[in-house]
């Protein structure tokens, strides 16, 4: 069986630095599965789709081409031939995914292309539900968080890093909107596994964090 470690929570909590620096000490591939869900809701808005309607997001998505290139920074994403790595991680394109997020029928038509990335010798997954729906069986099972306070901190620097300003203020209100709709809808709602470790990582140094989990992993 080809091991695969997942890590849920919600945004901010610092899952894409930490899967990225465990995928990269173990030599396991990667899987950012927001990255599909953003790439699929910017292919949706390219095509002018409803994004409110899940039939009109569906019909948009027969004609997605997402390719995802791991990459020192985690991963280059083409959708139909065009670089969209750095328009995926827009905050209007992440407040988009997590529309499409909520239909069902989404959620089904990315679950192979999740399912592929577990390949020989091992993949980090990082996402909502990669414990609890995408890979039940997974070898061991993170749920992190931190307090709402220390995620929109984390994502004002990112930000701001990137030349983007931001008030602390709308940045709370997006991630609490977001945390809402992630945990309240219908289908894969996001939920820590039952088997999950659950880590606060408010805290916490990214180095802590990995050694956590690495303590926790089967010898
Ligand atoms: O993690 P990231 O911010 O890139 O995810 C963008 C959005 O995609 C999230 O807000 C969430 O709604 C959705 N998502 C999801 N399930 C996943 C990964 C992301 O619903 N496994």
């Amino acid at each position: 069986d080809i091991p695969v470690i997942t890590i849920d929570g919600p945004s901010g909590a610092g899952k894409g630095t930490i899967a990225r620096e465990l995928a990269s000490e173990l030599c396991f591939h990667l899987l950012d599965s927001g990255a599909v869900y953003r790439a699929a809701a910017l292919h949706a808005l390219d095509c002018g789709a409803d994004l409110d309607t899940e039939s009109s997001v569906m019909s948009a998505l027969v004609s997605m081409k997402a390719t995802f290139i791991p990459d020192v920074d985690g991963v280059q994403v083409w959708l139909n031939e065009r670089n969209v790595t750095y328009d995926i991680r827009r905050e209007t394109t992440g407040n988009a995914a997590s529309k499409v997020a909520v239909m069902p029928l989404v959620r089904e038509s990315v679950l192979d292309e999740q399912r592929s990335f577990r390949t020989s010798p091992g993949l980090v997954a990082d996402g909502r539900d990669m414990g609890t729906v995408v890979f039940p069986d997974a070898t061991l099972k993170v749920f992190l968080s931190a307090s709402v306070e220390v995620r929109a901190e984390r994502r004002a620097k990112q930000l701001k890093d990137k030349g983007i300003d931001v008030t602390m203020g709308s940045l709370l209100q997006e991630i609490g909107a977001r945390d809402e709709r992630d945990s309240s809808r219908e289908h894969s709602p996001l939920v820590a596994a039952h088997d999950a470790l659950i880590i606060d990582s408010s805290d916490l140094s990214i180095k802590q964090v990995v050694a956590r989990i690495r303590s926790a992993l089967p010898q």
